[in-house]
């Protein structure tokens, strides 16, 4: 694997796009601009790294287009610290996004091969979130509450076992539907318990499947 000036360009201009779409937050556009993404995709496909779109990684799942990894991490207002769990690792991209934030990151993959092949990517580049294999919409209660928690999955509603895992004056930043696009929304948790809701725009994921494979 390597990391080349040509790679380092195209990282830049992929960047500026998404500037341009809208992301303000510089920490994230810097992480971005930070991490090689081509590492998280078979070296045949390379040259799809640094376009704006989401990719197939094997189980039929995709690596998130840049532009909804750096939308939900600014939604996610992330600081450094924050302990975050994150549902649904896939190439483990966002996780590293996350992580050069500064934050203390959690996260779960439901595929089995998925997870032992992203373990090894993350292990080869020096990036060491917590990783778990299991179901998602579960949380991790033994390691809860988070200060942040991102679902990189649809979600058919809210999943309750989350909202719970979530520290007071926490976000959650989650997909919401069972059509073909989501409502992303981004979850207050008060310091009374209540929850604030604030719908932002739609977006297309994979679905959050409940049982492990
Ligand atoms: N965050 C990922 C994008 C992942 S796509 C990245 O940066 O590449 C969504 C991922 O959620 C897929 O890998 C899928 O297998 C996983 N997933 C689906 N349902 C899940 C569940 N219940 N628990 C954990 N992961 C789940």
């Amino acid at each position: 694997m390597e990391d080349t000036y040509k790679h380092k360009g195209l990282r830049k201009k992929l960047v500026e796009e998404i500037r341009k779409k809208g992301i303000g937050d510089e920490r994230v556009l810097s992480a971005i601009e930070k991490i090689p993404r081509h590492f998280f995709m078979d070296s045949s496909f390379e040259s799809f790294a640094y376009q704006d779109k989401p990719f197939p990684i094997g189980s039929g799942q995709t690596i998130s287009q840049p532009y909804t990894v750096a939308y939900q991490t600014e939604l996610l207002e992330v600081e450094p610290k924050d302990k975050v769990l994150e549902i649904g690792t896939g190439s483990g991209y966002q996780a590293c996004v996350l992580i050069e934030m500064g934050a203390r990151v959690y996260t779960i993959e439901r595929y089995r091969t998925l997870y032992n092949k992203t373990k090894k990517i993350l292990n080869k580049m020096g990036y060491a979130p917590k990783m778990f294999y299991g179901d998602g919409a579960k949380g991790l209660p033994s390691y809860a509450p988070f200060d942040k928690i991102l679902v990189t999955a649809a979600a058919s509603e809210v999943p309750e076992e989350l909202l719970k895992q979530l520290k007071p004056g926490g976000i959650m930043v989650v997909p919401v539907g069972t059509g073909d696009t989501q409502i992303m929304n981004k979850i207050f948790k008060n310091e009374d318990g209540t929850y604030n809701e604030k719908s932002c725009g739609y977006f297309r994921f994979v679905p959050l499947l409940s049982n492990k494979a």
